[in-house]
């Protein structure tokens, strides 16, 4: 899977990518990714990519001409599946939507920032536009680092038990059983005797409880959500 990122901050995304899980799975070819400047794009001599908005109102606007040259740089080398904006506006991002992403080949995740795009770019040449929750981030490069995180941690081969990200919260709308690791006691706070037991059967039984009790006090809309689904 290819994933290009557009933005006008790319240092703010030097981090991210480069460390842990996604690091590993750049590293095994797994996942590429790419985190493009929009200033190279610009035609004008200063590089200019943000302007004032029309109607008067307070607040820079993303330019449309770097931006749809980027995208159609981008576009004249391969084929792209979704061209995803993030905003606040757009679908909430889920797991659901991250599983259907995670199956692509090539996207594209532009970022927008301070007071967002030139519309003209959403109305044609966008084709998701996804925020990451309902309150507003100074730019779209965190929630592109979100979106990616959830989605390269699904690729085949990212994380090292295949079957670790399946049994993560949301996978079926149940949220996760609690987890623990050594030692058994600490400070006299014992781990649940059951995951010492050794009985596998009796182990996922109560981790299946578990999660459909902490679904049920946490999150009951997933729960009746999936009865709603069925
Ligand atoms: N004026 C816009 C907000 C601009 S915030 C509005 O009121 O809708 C600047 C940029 O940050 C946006 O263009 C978007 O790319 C990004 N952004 C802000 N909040 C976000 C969120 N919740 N999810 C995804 N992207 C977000």
């Amino acid at each position: 899977m290819r994933i290009d990122i557009l933005s006008v901050v790319p240092q703010l995304l030097e981090s991210p990518f480069n460390h842990s899980i996604i690091k590993r799975a750049r590293a095994k070819n797994i996942v590429e990714i790419y985190v493009h400047d929009i200033r190279e794009f610009s035609a004008s001599r200063h590089k200019q990519v943000d302007d004032y908005q029309y109607g008067g109102n307070s607040g820079m606007v993303l330019m449309i001409q770097p931006i749809y040259d980027a995208i159609l740089h981008l576009k004249s080398q391969r084929e792209y599946d979704s061209i995803i904006y993030t905003s606040p506006d757009g679908e909430l991002l889920t797991q659901k939507k991250s599983n259907y992403l995670s199956v692509q080949t090539n996207i594209i995740i532009l970022c927008g920032h301070y007071k967002g795009i030139d519309h003209r770019i959403r109305e044609h040449l966008i084709t998701e536009e996804i925020s990451i929750g309902d309150y507003v981030l100074s730019g779209g490069e965190l929630a592109a680092a979100v979106i990616t995180d959830s989605i390269v941690r699904l690729l085949p081969g990212a994380i090292s038990d295949e079957t670790s990200a399946l049994s993560d919260s949301f996978q079926d709308d149940l949220l996760a059983a609690p987890v623990y690791t050594r030692p058994a006691e600490f400070n006299g706070w014992s781990v649940p005797e059951i995951l010492l037991s050794g009985n596998f059967k009796k182990i996922e039984q109560w981790q299946m409880e578990q999660s459909l009790i902490r679904t049920a006090k946490l999150r009951p809309n997933l729960l009746s959500d999936k009865s709603a689904d069925e």
